[in-house]
């Protein structure tokens, strides 16, 4: 897979880990621990590319966290030791980080992330030094005084508090372990891993664990699998169509991927056009519920409507991705021709493989048809 492909995906896991700390300093030091991780996984070109995209993709995260970088560093940036921050030592502080040799400054930061939270740091530094009282230094100073410990502690506490009123991002299902998947193609796996995914597997009925999430989370009342993207997970219940629904979840998970931030290939216009050449070529006389019993409800619903609705062409990618039900795959494959070649184009341009038949046979015999698929 390119380059971008994996310092996007990198990013968007990095901004996923990030987010579900609820606290500023430990988001902070995931991501550091991230960064990290990452540079040791990727080469230089990678690297580099993925430190872009998370400095733009994650521009809201990154507000909190040069919190818990000032924090974390107080020493650091307080350059004349008086117990506050003042604009020139902020400014000074950049100076110094992008005038020095080498892709990270001695406090082990990425250069470019570093100026990026100074550059945050300067533009709040109003705000920030009045977070709180801390008038002691108001009698001691001309000047107006520069951020204080106290002041990072009151700015910290109050984010935290937010964090955890609007994103209590949690694993859906807690106290599940990853288990680890035999037939997975070496690719998904690089791909999975690079996602930070983790591959759960429940016993029963997989909308019951998820019950307390019902409310804020309405699909997560009809799931018998699910991929939860801001969690990093695909669960599945155990028995007989696992194997299928593992492989579905795992195609939403490949839709995602294949496009940066939390866009989907099935949203750009060269996969939107082809299904609408698709839709286009059917006949509105079909009776689908009686035809192609076997599809998505939302993408029955679509083919009677004459128009795929965004949840039916992920769906439909899906059910294109996973090859376990064969005759369904088969089927979707004659029923949307010019979407099918798409998404094969998009996995082999980035070398992402489909799972193997049940019986080994190769893929492109699977539907009787010896015209050459591409993958
Ligand atoms: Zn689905």
């Amino acid at each position: 897979m390119n380059s971008e492909l994996k310092a996007s995906i990198s990013a968007d896991r990095t901004i996923d880990r990030v987010a579900m700390r609820p606290g500023v300093d430990a988001a902070y030091q995931t991501l550091i621990n991230e960064v990290n991780s990452t540079r040791a996984e990727l080469t230089p070109t990678e690297y580099a590319l993925f430190l872009k995209e998370f400095s733009t993709a994650g521009a809201s995260e990154l507000g909190d966290l040069s919190i818990g970088y000032a924090d974390a560093n107080f020493k650091v940036l307080d350059n004349d030791g008086d117990g506050q921050l003042s604009k020139d030592e902020i400014g000074k502080r950049k100076g110094e980080v992008t005038s020095a040799n080498g892709e990270r400054s001695e406090i082990g930061l990425p250069k470019e992330l570093e100026a990026t939270f100074l550059d945050n740091l300067m533009e709040r530094h109003d705000s920030l030094r009045f977070e709180s009282r801390d008038d002691g230094f108001l009698t001691l100073y001309q000047e107006p005084r520069g951020i204080t410990r106290k002041d990072l502690a009151s700015a910290i506490s109050r984010t935290d508090s937010l964090r955890k009123q609007f994103a209590p991002r949690t694993y859906l299902t807690k106290g599940f372990d990853s288990s680890p998947v035999a037939d997975i193609p070496d690719s998904v796996q690089e791909l999975l891993n690079l996602g930070g995914m983790e591959l759960k597997s429940v016993s029963g009925s997989l909308k019951d664990k998820l019950k307390e999430h019902h409310s804020e989370q309405p699909n997560t009342a009809m799931a018998v699998g699910l991929y939860s993207a801001t969690t990093n997970e695909i669960m599945t219940e155990k028995g007989s169509y696992e194997a299928k629904s593992r492989q579905h979840e795992i195609g939403h998970f490949i839709d995602d991927a294949l496009s940066p931030g939390r866009s989907h290939f099935t949203e750009r216009p060269a996969f939107v056009q082809a299904l609408d050449k698709d839709m286009s070529a059917l006949s509105s006389a079909t009776e689908w519920n009686k035809e192609f019993p076997e599809a998505h409800l939302f993408v029955r619903s679509g083919l009677y409507a004459g128009r795929m609705s965004e949840s039916a062409r992920k769906e439909i990618f899906a059910d294109l991705y996973q090859t376990r039900d064969t005759e369904l795959y088969c089927k979707m494959r004659s029923v949307f021709p010019a979407a099918s070649a798409a998404i094969d184009k998009a996995l082999h341009d980035q070398g992402i493989e489909r799972f193997s038949l049940k019986n080994n046979a190769p893929l492109s015999t699977a539907c009787g048809d010896t015209r050459a698929l591409i993958l």
